[in-house]
């Protein structure tokens, strides 16, 4: 009932904040439930994902286009010949512009985590890996306890999808402004199951830098590595990342890593010293 709550609320901002786009997705979701024709239903639960996703990583372009610039003068050396992680399975797996998993991998243990998610369907992008999953609902029961009304957006993403969305931004946008924006199949780090992008009804559910200034972005910033998660693309990180800052994408790494990152003010390929990645 609290759920249904939410949904409604959601859907009133959304219609406030004039999102046409991610109107329309979850109405195209809702009609998929009285889809009978399988097939149909997921080619639909794709496109609208993938105008999401597409629309998400648009906003975030235009937010910042000279960090961006510099990203891409920086990986674009080494963007072409990427390294094939040898531990997928790993919850310390760093995966960026420059490592990416063995062709075809998939986590295993796939489930969906009881947490509000902006949409009601059973889509792909509502999966974590296990433990992550169990870990990202201590997480929310900790920011509802502290008034906290924080909604998830979009998990785990397979290769395909990842793919698709891919050359529909190269189809749209040519590959150079392709590659300072989203990643590369086989390189997206949805693809791990161990992140996922969060957001809130006062953002009207957008992926924005300003979900910082927000009670909920404030909150996942110092609340996160309590749980395992750390803030993997932090402000300022952009050349060593590769991407520029997301306060609203969390990756779980476990909670000795999250705390030991957090207290470090480092990142993934800091703590593990591979800056030289991006730059090579
Ligand atoms: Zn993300």
């Amino acid at each position: 009932m609290k759920r249904l709550m939410l949904f409604a609320a959601l859907s009133a901002v959304l219609v406030a904040a004039g999102c046409q786009n991610q109107q329309t997705s979850q109405n195209q979701d809702t009609n998929e439930n009285k889809t009978v024709d399988k097939q149909t239903e997921n080619q639909q639960a794709e496109q609208s994902q993938q105008e999401e996703d597409t629309a998400a990583e648009e906003q975030t372009a235009e937010t910042k286009p000279d960090q961006h610039q510099d990203e891409a003068e920086d990986v674009v050396g080494s963007i072409e010949k990427p390294v094939t992680v040898d531990n997928p399975d790993s919850i310390e797996v760093v995966v960026n512009k420059t490592r990416k998993f063995p062709d075809g991998w998939q986590p295993k243990d796939l489930v969906e985590p009881d947490v509000p998610f902006y949409f009601s369907e059973h889509l792909e992008k509502r999966k974590m890996r296990k433990e992550a999953a169990e870990a990202l609902e201590d997480l929310f029961a900790a920011s509802q306890k502290d008034g906290m009304e924080l909604v998830a957006a979009s998990g785990y993403r397979s290769e395909e999808r990842q793919k698709e969305i891919y050359e529909n931004n190269v189809a749209t946008q040519g590959q150079e402004e392709t590659d300072k924006v989203s990643s590369r199949p086989g390189r997206s780090e949805h693809q791990t199951g161990l992140a996922i992008d969060l957001t809130s009804a006062e953002m009207a559910l957008a992926l924005e830098e300003t979900f910082i200034d927000t009670d909920e972005g404030k909150w996942l910033a110092e609340h996160a590595h309590e749980y395992g998660y750390i803030i993997r693309y932090p402000e300022g990180k952009s050349d060593i990342t590769g991407y520029s800052y997301e306060p609203w994408h969390i990756r779980y790494v476990g909670k000795d890593l999250a705390k030991q990152i957090y207290e470090e003010n480092t990142t993934l390929e800091e703590h593990f010293q591979m800056e030289s990645d991006l730059k090579s």
